[in-house]
């Protein structure tokens, strides 16, 4: 087995296209993690997740460390085989979810008091029982414990725990346990500050990681600025490493991350937005509630090769919703998770031949043409 690493295959402006090599497998970059929090990636099985070209998934050590448990999940095997994901999977840390209890997390230099939001029961994280967490979990690419504040914030609330978080860093790759294939990502923080975050960059590349993240956006800034704080970001770090934008997004942020040079994403949007009836399509988001389907006898997307598409009516996926049907979610989220896979491997395709910003000015320009007309049955 190789160490981890990441090749890169081509670039095109910033954006690049290449390949991580892992523990558990390869995966192809531009990447979109579906996020399985709890050891699901919600109302799919694996088979389904696999089927859409997923390369990678994300596991969340606060759920994991409350239910069931990171021993009982280390006593069964580890995560991959517990949830039937042989290949990589990257666990986020628990410090963004902890810092979202509000009134029930209580934050000190050394880590986090929080209650469970299931029990009330207390517990503890720090950057060294984080780590060990995902140890336990048998994480691909275990995440620093970090703290991130909500935006927007004064900029020396933000400076405070962005240096808070650097020393957690520094922690928390003291408590990794280095292993063949395996690897440990870093988290820039630091606002929408360009100072702040080229501070947090020096901080982690002084420490050394097999792959740095970029956290702390997508929480209220807006896209503008998140932009901007990429381009400002992003060329700090080190080229031959990969980048992971932690929690965007909407397939447009998906597209300007890739521009920017980002490798990896997650979000939660595709698979939320498929159980509220909400479709992703190369024409924009479709809401299969709408009445205007109740009698559309076309697919959901004519060229799409998942389930949902290939096998049945958008007429048939509106009833399902109306119903109340479990199958409605269930196929809605595969068609979501289909649709970000196949948006990944376009953009990867576009930076190896060099079209990338004509591929995405055609793929913004086909959001904005809106929903297809309904097909008479
Ligand atoms: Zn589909």
């Amino acid at each position: 087995m190789s160490a981890f690493h990441w090749q890169q295959q081509g670039t095109d402006g910033a954006a690049r296209a290449g390949t991580l090599h892992t523990a558990h497998g390869d995966v192809s970059t531009p990447t979109f993690m579906p996020v399985g929090t709890v050891g699901t990636v919600k109302a799919m099985t694996m088979d389904a997740v696999r089927s859409t070209g997923a390369g990678i998934v994300l596991g969340n050590t606060y759920h994991l460390m409350l239910r069931p448990g990171a021993e009982r999940v280390a006593a069964l095997g580890g995560l991959h085989r517990f949830m039937d994901w042989p290949g990589p999977i990257l666990t986020d840390s628990g410090g963004f979810q902890v810092m979202s209890l509000g009134a029930l997390r209580k934050l000190d230099a050394d880590g986090v008091t929080f209650r469970s939001h299931i029990d009330g029961s207390k517990h503890r994280l720090t950057p060294e029982s984080s780590t060990r967490i995902q140890h336990l979990l048998d994480a691909t690419i275990t995440m620093c414990f970090d703290e991130c504040p909500a935006l927007p914030a004064e900029d020396e609330v933000i400076a405070k725990s962005m240096r808070l978080s650097m020393a957690w860093a520094a922690r928390s790759r003291e408590a990794f346990v280095a292993r063949q294939g395996y690897a440990q990502f870093g988290i820039v923080q630091g606002g929408t500050s360009t100072q702040l975050r080229a501070e947090s960059v020096a901080a982690l590349r002084g420490i050394g990681f097999e792959g740095y993240a970029i956290g702390g956006l997508a929480v209220g800034e807006g896209q503008a600025l998140m932009f901007s704080t990429l381009e400002a970001t992003v060329p700090l770090l080190p080229a031959d490493r990969p980048r992971y934008l932690m929690g965007v997004g909407t397939p447009d942020d998906l597209v300007g991350g890739v521009q920017r040079g980002i490798d990896m994403f997650d979000c939660v949007m595709p698979t939320r937005a498929g159980r509220t009836a909400r479709a992703y399509t190369a024409q924009g988001q479709m809401n299969l509630r709408n009445a205007r389907f109740a009698d559309d006898a076309a697919p959901l997307e004519q060229d799409c090769d998942c389930l949902a598409c290939t096998r049945h009516s958008r007429a048939y996926l509106h009833h399902l919703f109306r119903a109340g049907e479990m199958l409605g979610p269930m196929l809605l989220t595969w068609h979501n998770i289909a649709y970000y896979q196949r948006l990944m491997r376009g953009l990867r395709s576009a930076i190896v031949e060099g079209r990338l910003d004509a591929h995405a000015a055609a793929l913004r320009a086909g959001w904005q043409s809106g929903p297809p007309a309904p097909a008479p049955a």
